[in-house]
């Protein structure tokens, strides 16, 4: 059962929000990508609109449970208020007496910003002292910390407990699981699952859970080329994993006798080096000659993936289809981009979810094309994989 703050009035309540405000900076500290702090105002409205106060936890980068300054949420303190377009209260021990005395007096329509939690050991230990400790600040729980909700930590899942009758999640985790279902569990068919990146390996997990949710799969970037050996097609010296030569067989059976298609590029742009000024040569997937390796797929492959994107009425992007970080390179995934773009026009729903593809949507003006590009990396990743994330579970258990 989804708990959303939506259902409930928290005036007069001390609202605990875990929000990942974990934002990459330049070396002067200056927000570089403030996506995922914009993503919980919608959340922060309702509770203050509501007449609550919220006591906001996040960490920032990796200082490994003790103090470190260059980690602290001091250097970007005003930065993240300008973004909210809020005042906020600061304190420096997020358990200590000063918390604890900062929160006590909290108005309703202040909010309290913790010191990064991942100053102390007891977060990423998912220690339950630590937990309580944060607990007591406030009297409900919300967790909009979907970057994070596939970490059993203290705050984004041991703190729930503490909170019983009065945890929820925030608008944002509520849209990106909302994002999920609907492609995984109730999306309009066809449903196309569009799968690049460099490894089998490490998709493995996505390929096997979502094999039984989808009516086509589209494989690109270098993990085709293990399904293309795996079918005796020559590969030249592309990327191929020889371990995985029978998984892939396997998967592709799999698929067959499940009724799934599965569409491998026909044709790729092979090159002679891994050099962006490489010698390219548009050749067929299974007929790559030594000394030259595919790089992008070829204009047969994207007219392919075009019209399969075309014919769908919800798709799912995980991964490049090529070498996108080197312009010769790039143009099959941002054709493949197009397609999804145009397929949305259309009345398709599209997400995209996962570390690069994400960059690429973001860094190539797709972003408003598709219907919702996922805030989550690795927890993007685990829920395609279909593991129940503990931030999740925490909620709803
Ligand atoms: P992943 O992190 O598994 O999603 O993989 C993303 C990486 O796959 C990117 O850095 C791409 O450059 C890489 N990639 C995509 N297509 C190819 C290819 N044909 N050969 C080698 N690497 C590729």
């Amino acid at each position: 059962m989804m708990k959303s703050i939506g259902e409930y009035n928290f005036s007069g309540k001390k609202v605990l929000v875990r929000v990942d405000f974990n934002v990459p900076v330049d070396k002067d500290f200056n927000i570089t990508d403030s996506t995922r702090i914009e993503a919980v105002i919608p959340t922060l409205n309702k509770i203050l609109r509501d007449g609550g106060s919220v006591i906001l936890m996040s960490h920032l980068g990796r200082p490994k449970g003790s103090v470190d300054p260059s980690f602290s949420f001091t250097n970007i303190f005003s930065q993240i208020e300008n973004i909210l377009e809020k005042k906020m209260l600061f304190v420096r021990d997020a358990v200590g007496n000063a918390a604890v005395d900062q929160s006590s007096r909290l108005k309703p329509g202040e909010i309290l910003l913790l010191e990064n939690l991942r100053f102390y050991k007891g977060e990423e230990e998912g220690n339950v002292d630590f937990a309580r400790k944060l607990a007591s600040l406030g009297d409900s729980y919300v967790n909009d910390a979907f970057g994070t909700a596939h970490r059993a930590h203290a705050s984004t899942s041991v703190i729930a407990r503490f909170f019983p009758n009065s945890k929820f999640f925030g608008f944002l985790m509520e849209k990106e699981l909302k994002a999920i279902d609907k492609v995984l569990l109730s999306g309009e068919k066809p449903v196309t699952a569009v799968l690049g990146g460099s490894k089998v390996s490490t998709k493995i997990t996505i390929i096997k859970n979502i094999l039984s949710k989808v009516d086509n799969l589209i494989i690109g970037g270098g993990m085709a080329f293990t399904f293309v050996k795996a079918k005796g097609g020559n590969v030249g010296d592309s990327v191929v994993e020889n371990d995985k030569l029978d998984l892939a067989l396997s998967v592709l059976n799999n698929a067959k006798s499940t009724g799934v298609k599965v569409f491998l590029p026909l044709d790729v742009i092979a090159a002679d080096s891994f050099d962006n000024k490489a010698n390219t040569e548009e050749v067929a997937v299974d007929k790559i000659p030594l000394g030259w390796q595919g790089l992008d797929v070829g204009m047969r492959s994207r007219q392919l993936f075009d019209k399969v994107i075309m014919d769908s009425k919800t798709i799912l992007w995980n991964g490049p289809v090529g070498v996108f970080e080197m312009s010769a390179f790039s143009k099959g995934t941002f054709a493949l981009g197009e397609s999804i773009a145009r397929a949305t026009e259309n009345g398709a729903y599209s997400l995209v979810g996962g570390g690069d593809s994400v960059a690429f949507v973001k860094q190539n003006g797709f972003e408003n094309k598709v219907s919702y590009v996922s805030t989550g990396g690795g927890a993007m990743l685990e829920s395609l994989e279909g593991i129940e994330l503990p931030g999740v579970s925490a909620i709803i258990r």
